[in-house]
């Protein structure tokens, strides 16, 4: 059984996220949805800080300084307690080498602000349905398999939506981007031939990646419609609108019996005796799911001069 995240402070944010999401989604109270916003930026910015260290998607946050901060508690190594606070240089590392160099270091690098160039794509998660609290592991599958009558069910309805979303946006790396910076990169590519005015984009993909997710998944599609505006700004551009995203994916042929046979497992495709056989007298059903982010990005029109090229 895969989860998308095994780092403690990560869990330890989704954990207090999840809780104040759920707070606002039942008081319907804005200022507790603010609220929850702010953690999902602040898990956002966790997880890249993370991920940057291990120069993964380092250029998104990279200033040429860095604040040297640690988790405070009295497993910190007193080396790293005494950088506390220090500002530092990417391109000359202190004694005890960058954050996050140790082994099992906690330590993260925070980028200094006045150094951050203004350029910036981001991600905010908006219309967003309530997770089931009594998640489904394994069996919950199988069992609706032979019980379910095909009746179809929502990521939330099973408590996988938000390690879900967290999975698709930022774990699956294709060439040196993860999703959420390549989708921020498609959108950015779109804007800046369109230049100015209303404007919208389509993208879809399937994904294997999906089954490290969870073994029941894999080969689910994800797509999702850009619609926006963009505003001319001396030598930038501005982008504002929103995506809605739609998963969607067949539990089916659990052997991947039809997959090795024929090379495609989509129950559509198959004749009824193949699916008696590759089904074992099961009902396929789909598991998807939709939700709204909104998008705003800020970029340089020249690709060139951009970091975002
Ligand atoms: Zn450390």
């Amino acid at each position: 059984m895969n989860t998308p995240d095994t780092d403690p402070d990560i869990l330890h944010e989704q954990a207090r996220l999840l809780r104040t999401m759920t707070t606002s989604l039942e008081a319907g109270d804005p200022i507790a949805y603010h609220r929850a916003q702010e953690r999902f930026a602040h898990l956002t910015w966790l997880r890249e800080m993370k991920a940057g260290r291990r120069g993964e998607t380092l250029e998104n946050h990279t200033t040429p300084r860095y604040t040297w901060r640690t988790v405070g508690d009295n497993r910190v190594r007193n080396r790293h307690a005494e950088n506390d606070g220090k500002v530092f240089a990417w391109d000359n590392p202190p004694p005890t080498g960058h954050p996050g160099d140790d082994h099992n270091c906690r330590c993260w690098a925070e980028p200094v602000p006045d150094e951050i160039k203004p350029e910036y794509a981001r991600l905010v998660l908006k219309g967003h349905p309530s997770d089931n609290p009594n998640k489904w592991w394994g069996p919950e599958f199988i069992k609706h398999f032979y019980t379910g009558n095909g009746q179809s069910v929502r990521l939330s309805e099973i408590g996988h939506f938000f390690s879900f979303l967290i999975f698709y946006l930022y774990k699956i790396s294709r060439g040196r981007h993860n999703t959420s910076e390549r989708i921020a990169r498609q959108i950015i590519e779109v804007a800046r031939s369109r230049k100015s005015g209303a404007t919208s984009y389509h993208f879809e993909n399937s994904y294997s990646e999906f089954g490290t997710y969870h073994p029941f998944f894999g080969g689910g599609t994800a797509s999702g419609d850009f619609s926006g505006t963009i505003e001319p700004d001396g030598a930038y551009i501005r982008i504002n609108g929103n995506i809605i995203f739609n998963y969607g994916d067949s539990f089916t042929d659990v052997l991947n019996l039809r997959e090795i046979w024929s090379g495609d497992s989509d129950p559509i495709g198959a004749n009824w005796g193949e699916r008696l056989i590759s089904d074992f007298g099961g009902t396929y059903y789909e598991i998807y799911e939709h939700w709204t982010m909104d998008f705003s990005a800020y970029v340089l029109l020249d690709p060139a001069a951009s970091k975002y090229e």
